[in-house]
């Protein structure tokens, strides 16, 4: 047989390693390998993982330059050539590994397992050999369970040569299975053997009854043991005897057991239909057409997805729904599952590793035909696609923050182009980006401007607080808001309350000197927790207790300033005592599943209020909330990044969309001590298109976003000069080379300059043609990778945040 050559992506994410190796695949396994498998593969002196990504029937390398490949991991390839071809995309655009790109796209099931071994091969001391190794020549190796003394001695035994490590490659992709039994298809056999049976032998004689009814089938033991009194005694017996052989048969966990009622389309409006003729129209002719769906909210975006979606399963494709964050989502789920039942996977960020790898086999096999999920979702080995849907496009969590740095949105686009269908945009409040792409006809723009059930826009009142604060005691609440929460709890209708946590939350000051306790390790102003009486870093977890004299002046006037969610509970039982209050935030939902609870419980009018976060913003549809009060609308303008406005604005007309969806009309309670602010006056008036247009002009002014390409560049080194320094010579550098139309900004140190004992600088650059800069960043990241010492780089295009 001629010679064939796998082209390998090694499971060793370094820049010199960040290409494919070739290997030689042995004769007996060329019939079975193919591109997308998983292999072993010998490495320098490791055996590690690798994927395939091509075969080939020349190399340019000699014979002595090549090895063979160990092993291959599956029996079918893991991804597809579209995936394949989209981490080539992906890896240029977020200056990531391919390694970690594959396995990004994967469960974590996939990815590799190292087991290390050490073994004794010379000499040790009586001490090593019985304590560490018990006696054995053998042992597995896991560093976490040796003090520091016990790892130096083995590192020294290893250097000496006197014990060897031995690293094995494991699957972790276990297929969880269950013990069932195939009957036997010899009847001849099983009819002899029943007449020689003893007539005592009653279970056994019950038992081959029923095997000669059902010849030849395979049934879970569990099953039978349901439908026949046979103990485990009688079917080992009848396993000897070859009546039956013992089997173990896949068994998927489905984590989302719950049913759901089905519900059925509704009739569209005008505008929805406009919109679903066109979306449909375009997957009808199978051609890439990006679309916004620019909705307010409550006009009915999810009934057109829903039947966008209905269109193209009913010609036989896959669609793929992305939100932005299953937990925050539980409605929207619920509404795809009523509408489409079994055929749905929800990949589900609190599904364990193996519930989330078969739920993967469960798409990959072709056994459902919708796919919803969270950013994640969008490497789905869904193909057919028919449609994407991405809601609430604008979302800042479609971005991963962590390597690799890539934006769910953009994939879904990419999907879309390679499959040419339509992706749709769906927003109230689409981002400055995708609006401003729609302006320029790359994308479709459809617009659905009004509220569906015929509801209105709830009215919305803005309160200075500064008018609040200067004649009376320190409070959350403004005359105004008090007098419509009495209101409403006297009508019995109900009420959301959100406190926007970001960028200032509870904590302590002393009121005399102005000195506020921080964290020791991230020089952060602590967080109070009343719950625990402590103070904590949301960063890195220092916990210590609350100060009852002030450290810096002595004064016993220190004491908690700002505000969290259960302080202003506090304040609200003592207001209005008779009140029942959910509160909903990161403390109270912590545990899988006690959102959907939480939410529940107030849809069946169990509580009267709901107090939350800024999780319940988003999606939330009861139809007896008639006020939406938000306490500190202006907490996240003072963030220092270019976004701040557009992300208050998103915020308040996402909460103010939960008021008054249904018959009742709602209204609006926004306080805030920047009421001119044109972020809040354009929410107050819903007004969209006017903040856009705002909006577009400050970031034109200011060179950012969408008119300028935005790269972050930060790097971190826990010696604050070096950070500082190695960051200098890195913007030099890039002053040096880039063309004069290039911003480079910094380095300046990031707004949480230390974290974990490591200092943050950054460096901003804004251009607006990418490829002279994109080859510099490479280089770059190159250069870093290379270089020794401790300090850590990256590169984020398009960066969410500069927290
Ligand atoms: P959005 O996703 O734009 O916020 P929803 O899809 O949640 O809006 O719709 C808001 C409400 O309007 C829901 O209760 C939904 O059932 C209802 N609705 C949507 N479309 C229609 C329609 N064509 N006729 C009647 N009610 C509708
Ligand atoms: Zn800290």
């Amino acid at each position: 047989m001629k010679k064939q050559y796998a082209q390998i992506i090694v499971d060793v994410p370094t820049m010199q390693t960040d290409q494919p190796y070739t290997y030689v695949i042995p004769e007996e396994m060329i019939d079975q390998i193919l591109p997308g498998m998983r292999v072993t593969v010998p490495f320098g002196r490791r055996k590690v993982m690798g994927f395939v990504i091509g075969i080939r029937a020349t190399t340019d390398l000699s014979e002595d330059q090549l090895r063979p490949l160990t092993t291959i991991l599956d029996l079918s390839p893991v991804l597809n050539t579209e995936l394949l071809s989209l981490s080539d995309y992906l890896a240029d655009e977020t200056f990531a590994f391919r390694i970690s790109i594959l396995q990004t796209m994967l469960p974590n099931a996939l990815k590799a397992d190292y087991q290390h071994f050490i073994k004794i091969v010379g000499k040790v001391s009586d001490d090593v050999a019985n304590r560490l190794f018990m006696g054995l020549t053998e042992i597995a190796f896991h560093a976490n369970q040796y003090s520091d003394k016990d790892l130096a001695t083995l590192a020294k035994l290893r250097r000496q040569h006197s014990i060897e490590v031995r690293i094995e490659v494991n699957d972790r992709a276990k297929v969880k299975t269950q013990l069932a039994y195939q009957f036997s298809q010899n009847v001849t056999m099983l009819k002899t053997a029943q007449q020689s049976l003893r007539p005592t032998a009653k279970k056994q004689a019950q038992l081959m009854a029923f095997i000669l009814q059902h010849v030849g089938e395979t049934w879970l033991k569990k099953e039978l043991q349901e439908m026949l009194p046979v103990s485990d005694a009688t079917l080992a017996h009848a396993v000897t005897h070859e009546w039956l052989v013992k089997k173990h048969v896949e068994a998927l966990r489905d984590p989302f057991k719950a049913t759901v009622q089905k519900s059925n389309p509704l009739d569209l409006n005008d505008e929805q239909q406009q919109a679903f003729d066109r979306i449909s129209a375009s997957a009808d002719l199978h051609r890439f057409a990006p679309f916004l769906l620019e909705g307010i909210t409550g006009s009915g975006k999810t009934e057109v997805y829903l039947q966008v979606a209905q269109h193209v399963l009913k010609q036989g494709k896959t669609v793929l729904f992305l939100v932005p964050e299953i937990a925050l989502t539980p409605q929207m789920v619920r509404r795809v599952k009523s509408r489409f039942g079994e055929q749905t996977a929800v990949l589900h960020s609190g599904l364990s590793d193996g519930e989330r790898y078969d739920e993967w086999r469960r798409i990959e096999r072709g056994d459902v035909q919708i796919v919803v999920g969270a950013r994640s979702a969008v490497f789905a080995p869904l193909d057919n696609l028919g449609v994407i849907i991405v809601d609430e496009e604008h979302e800042t969590t479609y971005k991963q923050s962590d390597n690799p740095r890539y934006n769910a949105r953009d994939v879904a686009l990419w999907r879309g182009e390679y499959y040419q269908i339509p992706v749709i945009l769906g927003s109230a409040t689409p981002s400055l980006e995708t609006r401003a792409r729609a302006q320029r006809g790359v994308y479709e723009r459809l617009t659905l401007t009004q509220r569906a059930g015929g509801a209105k826009l709830p009215k919305v009142d803005v309160i200075d607080m500064k008018d609040t604060l200067a004649d009376g005691p320190e409070t959350n609440f403004s005359a105004e808001l008090k007098d419509k929460i009495a209101d409403r709890l006297n009508k019995k209708e109900q009420i959301v309350l959100m406190l926007n946590r970001r960028g200032f939350s509870s904590f302590v000051m002393c009121r005399d000197c102005g000195f506020v306790p921080r964290d020791p390790n991230c020089n952060l102003a602590m967080t109070l927790h009343m719950d625990s009486h402590t103070l904590k870093c949301h960063y890195c977890g220092h916990e210590e207790p609350i100060p009852t004299v002030c450290p810096n002046c002595g004064s016993k006037r220190i004491r908690y300033y700002g505000t969290g969610t259960e302080k202003v509970a506090v304040e609200l039982a003592e207001l209005f005592p008779t009140a029942r209050v959910i509160r909903m935030d990161q403390d109270t939902t912590r545990k899988k599943g006690s959102m959907d609870k939480l939410l529940e419980k107030f849809g069946r009018h169990e509580a009267d209020i709901l107090l939350g976060t800024q999780m319940i913003a988003k999606g939330l549809d009861f139809p007896d909330v008639t006020l939406v009060g938000v306490l500190n609308a202006d907490t996240a303008l003072g963030l220092p990044d270019f976004h701040a406005s557009e992300r208050t604005f998103q915020l308040l007309t996402q909460v103010s969309g939960r008021a008054g969806r249904a018959q009742k009309s709602g209204e609006v309670v926004v306080q805030t001590f920047n009421p001119q602010h044109y972020a809040i006056v354009f929410a107050q008036q819903h007004d969209y298109e006017g903040f856009y247009h705002q909006e577009m002009r400050a970031r034109h002014a200011g060179n950012y976003s969408p008119y300028y390409y935005t790269v972050q560049i930060q790097a971190s080194h826990s010696d604050e000069n070096q950070a500082a320094l190695q960051m200098l010579q890195v913007a030099r550098w890039l002053r040096a080379h880039v063309d004069q139309d290039v911003i480079v900004l910094g380095p300046s140190p990031k707004p949480i300059a230390k974290m974990r004992n490591r200092y943050y600088f950054q460096i901003i650059l804004k251009f607006k043609q990418r490829d002279m800069v994109d080859n510099l960043l490479k280089t770059l990241q190159n250069r870093s990778q290379n270089s020794k010492g401790d300090l850590r780089l990256s590169i984020d295009r398009e960066p969410v945040s500069f927290m």
